[in-house]
């Protein structure tokens, strides 16, 4: 490819439509608190199009994804976006969370389905008084308040699918259901997520599918996430790091030469969303996003309150 490759424009990442989003989790401790905030503090000025937090396995971080949302909207310009799984829980309990959302100004949700309590592997069943899935769920949030839901998609299937084809037949039930975005789980293999996209579109899906990126902070625990998610890492991947497990510093410039090869082919391929898994870490996500042409803005590095004082 020449000079002429789409990714290696010259201007804002707006002119080209860029657009970005950040995914946190809700912290443990005092100490994670703090350094999801310091994230969160580095990566809002570069103002994604939205931030979600994720919901733990069975709701088990209900309270504390929650307040994490509050959060965000109190204390900065970010527009939330809550995850929310229907595992082990009645209609009623997840629909109370819903309520809860909109009464605090949430506009988005990730509705997914969510594990078994017992794991990955273990066979999923509803709860007899709850969401039978995520279709079932997206259709729950949309009779119930006025919200933005998006949903997820697997471009490597989901482990407990049978094939590709169902996988699409489920994103297709979730889009009927009334979800306008799906956001994938990470991949290495670009490859993957075209060939995804395109019998996603031959299916008719039309909603925005929108390219899960996994910066490489561990690749040890990297393997352990792909076990668990159906994801493969291929030999290549294994191989760029092998050798540096003592070696932080240059496992750091690996992992952001490697996130840089695989967002910059996907920007010469025509995408312009990407969502970012940040592991509540700014570093790798901020190269990658000056990388795409983002740069911060003065005014939202700012909170609401902040703004009002100046
Ligand atoms: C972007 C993203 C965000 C996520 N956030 C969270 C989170 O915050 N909290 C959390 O706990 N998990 C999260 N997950 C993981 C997700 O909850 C699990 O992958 C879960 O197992 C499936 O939920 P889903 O909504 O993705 O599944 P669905 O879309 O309902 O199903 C995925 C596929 O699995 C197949 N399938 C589902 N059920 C069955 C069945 N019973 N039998 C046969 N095949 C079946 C279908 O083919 C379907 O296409 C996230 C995943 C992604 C991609």
């Amino acid at each position: 490819m020449s000079a002429s490759r789409p990714s290696r424009f010259v201007g804002a990442a707006a002119t080209r439509g860029i657009r970005v989003s950040f995914e946190f989790f809700p912290p443990k401790t005092a100490e994670m608190e703090q350094s999801l905030w310091e994230a969160i503090g580095r990566l809002a000025p570069l103002q994604p199009n939205f931030v979600s937090v994720t919901y733990g396995a069975g709701g088990s971080t209900r309270e504390r994804t929650h307040a994490t949302v509050k959060r965000i909207l109190a204390e900065t310009m970010l527009t939330p976006a809550a995850h929310l799984t229907c595992v082990a829980a009645t209609c009623a309990e997840v629909d109370s969370v819903i309520a809860g959302y909109a009464q605090a100004g949430v506009r988005h949700i990730v509705a997914l389905r969510g594990d078994p309590l017992g794991g990955v592997g273990e066979r999923f069943s509803p709860h007899p008084g709850g969401y039978r899935n995520a279709a079932d769920l997206v259709a729950g949030i949309k009779r119930k308040a006025e919200i933005e839901v998006s949903v997820s998609a697997y471009p490597e299937k989901h482990p407990d699918s049978p094939s590709i084809a169902a996988d699409i037949e489920m994103l297709k039930a979730k889009v009927d259901a009334g979800a306008t975005r799906a956001i994938t789980q990470f991949f290495f293999e670009n490859n993957l997520y075209f060939r995804y996209l395109e019998r996603a579109r031959s299916s008719g899906i039309d909603i925005p599918i929108v390219p899960g990126i996994l910066p490489v902070q561990n690749f040890k625990q990297t393997k352990n996430f792909a076990a668990r998610t159906g994801a493969t890492v291929p030999d290549w991947l294994a191989e760029r790091f092998d050798g540096l497990d003592d070696d932080p510093a240059t496992r750091k410039l690996i992992a952001a030469a490697v996130a840089a090869e695989q967002v910059l082919d996907l920007v010469d391929h025509g995408v312009t969303d990407f969502h970012f898994y940040t592991m509540n870490r700014a570093d790798l996500v901020y190269a990658i996003c000056h990388l795409l042409g983002l740069r911060p803005a003065e005014e939202h590095s700012h909170s609401p309150a902040e703004k009002e004082r100046a």
